[in-house]
């Protein structure tokens, strides 16, 4: 089957002010199948959200391809934009930022209604939005009040009715929880997975957080200073991690039992040393200065994402084939 989306050796870069050239993302490809949560994880600043803007047209690529169910991205002002715009939505991890603030909530979810569903009519919008709030766990009647007046959590479910709205197939989530206090996160992954799984829909799960990334997504694909260094489905990336990088991320995790979270504080490899700037990014594979199973090829090559069984893929000189 072809795939929801398709993106081909995606590469973004931006000239900075100060003459340099800031690559955010180099050679980036992977799908997204119709109906799966594909969560995409990495530090800051390894060109996360970059890739979200690139799927939402925010930025446009140097060189390569996106393709939405086997189509490159419509360009211009055509009908085929507008189905694309209604297709996919986003929810960001302000989400204040997605709703106006001199706006009622109501009129905050019926905005992209109005906008995108000219074949909708004034009372079937009016209803929506009703049931849109019921839908995220809000009552009806806070259609009336203003964002400011609700807390992070009800405000990041607000984001999402407002997301849902126009009945995407896709939605972009870049860190929608990471803002939100720990209590509250848990109650909103868990209204994301049953949103999900009611409406069928495609869930593109950006997060630096990987125990919410295991909850969620069912295949997870890694970044590292721009490129895709690991995509495997999320029970084997969890299990076994191949790629050197991956497995640091996984060791970084914190454990929810404090007994083993000293243990595992005390067994962790000192002196990984921070994310390199990606504005002089290491030769080479870009991992190598803090990789503990680099070689000489490793500060020349780089590798190449390779795949090495079924449902994975790794860039890594070392990582060997699997039957
Ligand atoms: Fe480490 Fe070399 Fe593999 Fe890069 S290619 S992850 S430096 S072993
Ligand atoms: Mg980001």
């Amino acid at each position: 089957a072809t795939p929801l989306l398709s993106v081909q050796n995606l590469s973004v870069q931006f000239c900075l002010n100060s003459g340099q050239t800031l690559q955010a993302l180099s050679e980036v490809s992977f799908t997204v199948n119709s109906g799966e949560t594909l969560g995409i994880v990495g530090e800051s600043g390894c060109g996360k959200s970059t890739l979200a803007r690139s799927l939402l047209q925010l930025v446009s690529p140097a060189h390569g391809r996106i393709e939405w169910q086997g189509m490159p991205l419509p360009t211009g002002n055509t009908a085929a934009l507008r189905d694309y715009r209604r297709a996919v939505q986003c929810i960001f991890q302000d989400p204040l930022d997605a709703l106006d603030p001199r706006m009622t909530v109501g009129d905050c979810i019926q905005e992209p209604m109005s906008a995108l569903r000219a074949e909708w009519g004034k009372a079937e919008i009016r209803t929506r939005v009703d049931e849109l709030l019921r839908a995220v766990g809000l009552e009806s009647a806070m259609r009336e009040r203003y964002p400011h007046e609700f807390s992070g959590g009800q405000c990041q479910r607000i984001g999402i009715a407002r997301a849902l709205a126009v009945k995407p197939q896709l939605i972009v989530c870049d860190e929608p929880v990471s803002a939100l206090d720990v209590s509250i996160r848990g109650q909103v992954v868990r209204l994301l997975a049953d949103l999900q799984r009611e409406h069928g829909l495609t869930l593109l799960f950006i997060s630096h957080d990987l125990g919410v990334v295991r909850e969620l997504c069912n295949r997870v694909l890694v970044l590292y200073l721009g490129r895709v260094v690991e995509i495997a489905d999320t029970a084997s990336l969890y299990a076994t991690p191949q790629h050197p990088y991956t497995r640091l991320l996984l060791q970084a995790m914190p454990l929810p039992d404090p007994q083993q979270e000293k243990a595992r504080l005390a067994q962790i490899e000192i002196g990984v040393g921070e994310l390199p700037s990606p504005l002089n990014p290491p030769a080479g594979c870009a991992f190598h200065p803090r990789c503990p199973q680099a070689q000489a090829v490793c500060r020349e090559q780089v590798p190449a994402l390779r795949q090495v069984s079924d449902h994975r893929q790794v860039a890594c000189h070392f990582t060997l084939a699997q039957a």
